[in-house]
């Protein structure tokens, strides 16, 4: 076994946070361990949580279709989340339970080494950009401590409003670049922050 299977073992039997008493199943993420690209969602879902497998549900469902629009599948990427459990009710999750989860995506980085780190939405988006607004970073990619952070809306965001679609659309259209660029990409500093963050 794997150090990357190792540690999808580790998160499974996890108790380092209260979601680990409501999960069905904890949802370490998927994919190939040299994946290029990494996505990096909220939490799981109901689907999710069913499953054990992220992105399962009809975000996933978007998601496979962003993908293939790119001449991309799943099993080319991984994908995984902030928080491994599914929050009650799909609450957000609390700070602390981020703070406590956040290790095991820290450590999936450093073990995969993906040339752009994709974030869906707000709270994966705030670890590269705290309190930016996704509105203005959406698709413009970061290099961060080495790392490119390309923040998009979450799917879910554009199946709830419609008007979002062409954005996601157009941002994934900009991926295969992004990816192409990300050697080249000088380190930045984070956008401005903003007052408060956005919902997605
Ligand atoms: Fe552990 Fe993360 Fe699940 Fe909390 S959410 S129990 S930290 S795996």
């Amino acid at each position: 076994m794997g150090e990357l299977e190792r540690l999808e073992a580790e998160v499974t039997q996890c108790t380092r946070c209260l979601l680990h008493r409501g999960r069905t199943r904890a949802v370490p993420g998927e994919g190939p361990g040299d994946a290029e690209v990494m996505f990096v969602g909220e939490g799981p879902g109901f689907h999710e949580d069913q499953e054990g497998r992220p992105f399962v549900g009809p975000a996933g469902q978007y998601l496979d279709e962003l993908l293939t629009g790119i001449g991309l599948t799943r099993g080319d990427v991984y994908i995984t989340n902030v928080i491994k459990c599914r929050p009650p009710g799909n609450r957000d999750p609390l700070p602390e339970e981020v703070t406590a989860c956040e290790p095991f995506l820290d450590r999936q980085i450093a073990l995969i080494q993906p040339a752009v780190v994709v974030t869906l939405g707000r709270f994966s988006m705030a670890r590269a950009f705290p309190k930016a607004r996704i509105s203005e970073v959406h698709g413009e990619p970061r290099k961060i401590n080495g790392i490119v952070y390309y923040p998009m809306y979450h799917p879910a965001a554009a199946l709830h409003r419609p008007s979002l679609r062409p954005i996601v659309e157009a941002d994934m259209g900009q991926l295969p670049q992004v990816i192409q660029r990300a050697p080249h990409l000088p380190d930045s500093e984070p956008p401005p922050r903003a007052e408060q963050l956005e919902l997605f």
